[in-house]
């Protein structure tokens, strides 16, 4: 066999790969086959949910004692905030521009179909959107029900802006640690993790055993990612297979695809754009090197994200992956669990072109003004989405009731939205990643080129 191909052959991208198109090929013709793989699936990402927390909390650790001193921090911290904050703008600005050229909405849905997402049936119309929010994000109905309560009828509510400020603030910070690992937040554990890491550089001398048990305990980390990314062909045909099986079965995505088909061509489309021409082009101008290169080093990332529609659950990866295509343990362990949590470009761009899409189908104009309120809302919102299955759809909720939109015509894009999810989380983490890269060249000074020990021990892309 020619060395390159074996190559490919060997390595775990092809098989990922593999495992998606026989488990589309299942999906297609064995529908029912198909939906039975679901337990492997669950198993997996339970699996890979189960290691984020302490993966976390060691790794953004190591990443502070890494630099030494706690005032070393400043620079690439506020290199990350900057990155994130442009990006995610730029993704904004970028759907909202797509969605004004191609007008997805304007005639997409008839007049008597309408009467199904709103008009009279509105109760029972939200009730549904909420169990189908609580069905994909696992989250309480109750916590769902909380954020569509307030939200209007017809009433634009400016001022929410300051309370989704408010409630981004609070997500900083825990009262109880133990709650937030318990429920996956993982704002308050990556900031105790930062503040502890500091205080630790401080006494260097006093914390020695601790330091070598911090570092010690992420390795191991490490090495279950690593374990656990032997399984990820098989974990991924099992989640690929159960939601494109369902799909087929229920025989609903085609005929909705056929009628808001534009609407999914924009996000993808947007979401294309800003993945394979926005974030490597300033890849490419920061670091100089090949931004493809690097993609298919953050392949095995990638597929994940795409196939599990979580970026929580594929932070092992994209820290794991990110590290073995040569970004410092520094910029790593910092910057990609904190992106994970905060920047969400491609939930942003989906958030701004769903809701002008809504407004185009009802036949509202949306000024300028109007545009500018999604847009930071959009933005704001992206920031405050999890890292979970459809929760961009939760957060956008704000962004309708921010213009006034009823919140009942999502029902208009909820049955793709699963699909939708698994574009706009792989261009999350491939965000998160280049975000290292850049942070690292420019704050850390890594050469972006010796991959640490880590990697040396990982599977081939
Ligand atoms: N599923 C996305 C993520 O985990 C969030 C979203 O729904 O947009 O990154």
């Amino acid at each position: 066999m020619p060395r390159r191909f074996g190559f490919y052959f060997h390595s775990l991208t092809f098989w990922i790969c593999v495992a998606i198109v026989a488990a589309v090929v299942l999906a297609v013709l064995f529908p029912r086959v198909a939906m039975a793989t679901e337990i492997g699936g669950e198993l997996f990402l339970r699996a890979l949910r189960m290691l984020v927390v302490p993966l976390v909390f060691t790794s953004v650790l190591c990443g502070v004692l890494a630099l030494g001193d706690v005032r070393r921090l400043g620079k690439p911290g506020a290199y990350a905030v900057l990155y994130y904050l442009l990006t995610t703008v730029v993704a904004v600005l970028l759907g909202i521009t797509l969605v004004n050229l191609i007008r997805p909405g304007s005639g997409t849905v008839p007049s008597e179909r309408m009467e199904e997402f709103g008009g009279q049936n509105a109760r029972t119309t939200k009730r549904q959107i909420i169990n189908h929010l609580a069905r994909a994000t696992d989250l309480p109905a109750a916590d769902i029900a909380e954020v569509m309560q307030p939200l209007p009828d017809g009433q634009p509510l400016s001022p929410q802006i300051r309370d989704i400020a408010r409630g981004l603030s609070l997500m900083l910070v825990s009262d109880n640690l133990l709650a937030a690992a318990v429920r996956n937040e993982l704002l308050p554990i990556i900031l105790f993790a930062m503040v502890l890491g500091g205080v630790l550089t401080t006494i260097p001398q006093q914390v020695q055993t601790l330091t070598a048990v911090i570092q010690q305990a992420n390795e191991v980390m490490m090495r279950l990612v690593l374990l656990l990314m032997k399984l990820a062909p098989l974990g991924i045909f099992c989640l690929v297979a159960a939601r494109f099986g369902t799909a087929q079965y229920e025989d609903q995505l085609l005929t909705e695809l056929r009628q808001i088909g534009w609407y999914f061509a924009t996000v993808v489309g947007g979401l294309a754009i800003h993945g394979c021409v926005v974030l490597p082009a300033l890849y490419w101008l920061v670091t100089k090197r090949n931004p493809f290169r690097f993609a298919v080093g953050l392949s095995r990332a990638l597929l994940t994200a795409f196939s599990t529609a979580s970026s929580t659950a594929t932070l092992p990866l994209t820290i794991q992956a990110s590290m073995s295509a040569g970004v410092s343990r520094e910029a790593t362990e910092f910057v990609v669990p904190l992106g994970a949590t905060i920047n969400m470009d491609g939930t942003a761009l989906y958030e701004a072109v769903a809701v002008l899409f809504i407004a185009q189908a009802l036949g509202i104009p949306m000024g300028l003004e109007q545009q500018w309120i999604i847009a930071l809302t959009a933005t704001l919102a992206a920031i405050g989405a999890a890292g979970i299955p459809e929760a961009g759809l939760v957060t956008m909720l704000i962004v309708l009731g921010a213009v006034g939109l009823p919140v009942e015509y999502i029902g208009l894009i909820l049955s793709v939205d699963w699909l939708v999810d698994r574009f706009r989380t792989a261009i999350n983490c491939w965000g998160d990643a280049i975000g290292a890269a850049v942070v690292d060249r420019l704050a850390i000074g890594g050469d972006h080129r010796n991959p640490p020990s880590v990697a040396s021990h990982g599977p081939q892309s």
